[in-house]
């Protein structure tokens, strides 16, 4: 198992950039525009994601409108792997799977083409496509477990959802029925 060093998850952090009270008082919003756009720490985050994920023998990576968009297709280029986008309600042309979750007051919902991880999820093979799951950040936990039951709902395997960031003190992680893998921990 690949395992990131102090010293790259520095450059990592250091690059990202704390915007207190927005988008509303109270919340502290873990900035990424400063991490993508300072090359050493978006080579050093990609590096160490492609060196975990090479052994995975994935079949696809699907990223979370919107900041999952931006690191899960680089992964997935970088792996040779295609790209599967988990949207926003409304969005999607094609026939959708669609999944609620809860916000802090009322709804959201998240959709997945019907056919996005193969006909009825499978590879060529018949087997249920092997999937990882990316997105920027977890704080609940609640947009991830909408995305990992979209991505069953439709017949594929999510066998481990990866995030940049956790915010640890929320515990969201125990909400989600797969492997959860976070290169930095935030209290
Ligand atoms: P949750 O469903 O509560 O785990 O929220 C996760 C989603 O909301 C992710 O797509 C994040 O991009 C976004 N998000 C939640 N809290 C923050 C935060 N403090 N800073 C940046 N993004 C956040």
């Amino acid at each position: 198992m690949h395992t990131i060093s102090q010293e790259d998850k520095k450059i990592i952090l250091d690059s990202i950039r704390d915007i207190p009270d927005f988008p509303k008082k109270g919340i502290i919003f873990k900035d990424i525009s400063t991490l993508l756009s300072n090359p050493k720490s978006l080579n050093t985050l990609m590096t160490h994601l492609e060196n975990r994920y090479k052994t995975y023998e994935l079949d696809y990576i699907a990223g979370i409108d919107a900041r999952g968009f931006i690191f899960g297709s680089i992964l997935a280029d970088r792996l040779g792997l295609g790209f599967v986008t988990i949207r926003k309600k409304g969005k999607l042309p094609y026939t959708t799977v669609a999944e609620k979750y809860s916000l802090e007051y009322g709804f959201d919902e998240v959709e997945v083409h019907i056919d996005a991880f193969g006909d009825n999820g499978c590879c060529q093979t018949g087997t249920p496509a092997k999937v990882l799951l990316i997105d920027d950040l977890i704080a609940t936990g609640g947009t991830a477990v909408a995305a990992t039951n979209l991505i069953n709902k439709v017949g594929a395997k999510c066998v481990e959802v990866c995030f940049v960031m956790e915010l640890g003190f929320l515990n969201g992680r125990k909400e989600i029925d797969a492997p959860v893998y976070s290169v930095l921990e935030i209290d």
